[in-house]
């Protein structure tokens, strides 16, 4: 009898992607794991129940399905879906598996109501960057969409085009394109904006990206701060000092004052984001330039920034999208389900759910087991978080 994995529809408002498609389904089949999908669960990325059901899914309700499911796949997860997600904590068990973003690092409640009702939990977020994992990079995966999308976004606010022409009518110069923080998303961002007809021009803190920028078409901007600390074992930023994002801030004023559009990108795992253009930067723009803060989601890049709003300050549009890789949900869904899939298929042994804590793979993404918070990580925050709660209350 082969392993049941459930695909609810997603609850969070506006998330339009769905955890598994239509053509896994069938290849799922081939490893003994047979899809059971929530109606209408990929209507809006594209996938309609009788596409999933040509597959050979079967279609069933969201108790059934969290009610005979080994292991479910989200998108959103609690914790990535905080107040609609709550919904289905009474639903999960012990002895099951649950797969998806769940944003572990911060939505620690979120990590603690999971561990409380004895449910796997396996956070995307922390897939290691091994090559082993490359297939299951799901953050990579999102990453490349929100890179794409925020150029969009871009182009279609700017008061300009992004291209040079020459014609009968004169020449239009091409815009003016700046990305600050090149890793994923930055680099996918570089390749859109190029393939626009844009001049693009970009920043990372880490200095091994100099030449994926340039790989990419763009030209890389040194800044004259002293980054060779700047990257974690992982291939991460680390978090810098508050003088060192101060002196990033003085030398970016100037490159800030010639573009037409800024993508920003910048993260540190786990961290908020840093704080690189300020109001007074943004002041020292163009009228009519255009930034897109795709770090919004973990407290955005520019200090102006509001998430899910556009905002004009002194001519300068600021977008702070939310969600972004579900504003192209069709092709974002079919990567994720591509990268769930590839791990899902690691956690099943002769039609069983098996969690092999042998595997990297799967010991490094295990957020809780069998009633406890089991990652170090997030124990160790958890730990930081209720010491500052004491702090506090004892103040
Ligand atoms: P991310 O989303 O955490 O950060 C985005 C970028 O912001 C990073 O490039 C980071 O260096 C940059 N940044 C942070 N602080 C900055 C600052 N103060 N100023 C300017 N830039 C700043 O990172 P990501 O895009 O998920 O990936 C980070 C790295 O991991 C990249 O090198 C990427 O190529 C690598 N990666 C490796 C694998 C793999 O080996 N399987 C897969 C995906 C990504």
């Amino acid at each position: 009898m082969p392993i049941i994995l459930g695909v609810p529809r997603e609850t969070l408002s506006g998330e339009r992607r769905v955890a598994i498609i239509p053509r896994q389904c069938e290849l799922l089949r081939k490893s003994q794991i047979e899809v059971v999908v929530e109606g209408s669960a990929g209507v809006e990325a594209g996938f309609p129940d009788e596409a999933y059901v040509a597959r050979g899914a079967r279609l069933s309700n969201r108790a059934s399905i969290f009610e005979e499911a080994s292991i479910i796949a989200q998108v959103r997860c609690l914790g990535a879906n905080a107040e609609a997600g709550r919904g289905d904590l009474p639903l999960l068990r012990r002895g099951q598996a649950l797969v998806g973003f769940g944003e572990p690092l911060t939505a620690l409640k979120g990590c603690a109501d999971l561990a409380e009702t004895g449910v796997s939990f396996f956070a995307m977020e922390l897939m290691p960057r091994i090559t082993r994992a490359q297939s299951m990079d799901a953050l990579s995966s999102m990453a490349t969409i929100s890179g794409y999308r925020a150029v969009l976004l871009a182009a279609s606010q700017l008061q300009k085009i992004f291209p040079m022409l020459m014609t009968a009518a004169g020449t239009i110069t091409p815009a003016k394109v700046f990305v600050l923080g090149a890793g994923v998303a930055g680099l996918q961002a570089i390749a859109t904006a190029k393939r626009l007809g844009a001049v693009v021009s970009a920043y990372d803190v880490r200095p091994a990206v100099k030449e994926q920028v340039e790989s990419v078409g763009a030209k890389f901007v040194m800044l004259d701060v002293d980054s060779k600390a700047s990257e974690d074992k992982g291939g991460y930023a680390k978090a810098m000092d508050e003088a060192f994002y101060r002196r990033q801030r003085e030398l970016l004023t100037e490159v800030l004052r010639e573009q037409d559009v800024v993508i920003t990108t910048a993260a540190v795992p786990g961290k908020k984001a840093p704080i690189l253009i300020t109001e007074e930067m943004v002041s020292a723009m163009p009228a009519g330039s255009v930034v897109v803060d795709i770090a919004v989601e973990r407290g955005g890049n520019c200090e102006l920034t509001q998430a899910g709003e556009t905002i004009i300050r002194d001519g300068v549009t600021i977008i702070g999208p939310l969600n972004l890789p579900s504003m192209a949900p069709y092709h974002a869904s079919q990567m994720y389900a591509a990268n769930i899939s590839a791990f899902i298929k690691l956690l099943v042994r002769d039609s069983a759910l098996h969690i092999n804590l042998e595997d990297e793979i799967v010991r490094e993404t295990l957020v809780t087991h069998e009633g406890r918070i089991v990652h170090p990580r997030v124990t160790e925050l958890l730990k930081t978080s209720s010491q500052a709660t004491e702090k506090e209350v004892k103040v």
